[in-house]
């Protein structure tokens, strides 16, 4: 399978590490829309929420586990943002499960 992101977890390419463990694995978005912008992913290929089933949710789940642990880890002290973009109309363009996580400055709406 060609994903990008399977690619990112696998360290076939390279990222700018925030966070890993044995379920997911974080990293800083190469286009950051915020001054602090990473991207938790699964390590198992999930192609977006809409695949999110029975089976595999326990992932996602431990992602908004681990999300307060990083951001802390950071130093987020005033708020932050979590986002998932599913189906190309609302934004995806990389088809496995991300969560995108925004903070650093005051967030329009
Ligand atoms: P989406 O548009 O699917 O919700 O989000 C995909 C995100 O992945 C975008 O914010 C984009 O900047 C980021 N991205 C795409 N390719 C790479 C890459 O090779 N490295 C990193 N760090 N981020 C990427
Ligand atoms: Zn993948």
């Amino acid at each position: 399978m060609d994903c990008i992101f399977c690619k990112i977890v696998s360290g076939e390419i390279p990222s700018k590490k925030a966070y890993e463990d044995e379920f997911c694995y974080a990293f800083y978005d190469v286009n950051p829309k915020a001054p602090i912008h990473f991207l938790v992913v699964p390590r198992e290929h999930i192609a977006s929420c809409d695949a999110v089933t029975a089976q595999n949710s326990a992932a996602v789940a431990h992602i908004f586990e681990v999300i307060p642990q990083i951001v802390r880890q950071i130093g987020v002290t005033d708020g932050y943002r979590v986002i998932s973009n599913c189906g190309r109309a609302a934004g995806q363009t990389v088809f496995h499960l991300h969560f995108h996580v925004l903070a650093g400055t005051e967030l329009p709406w």
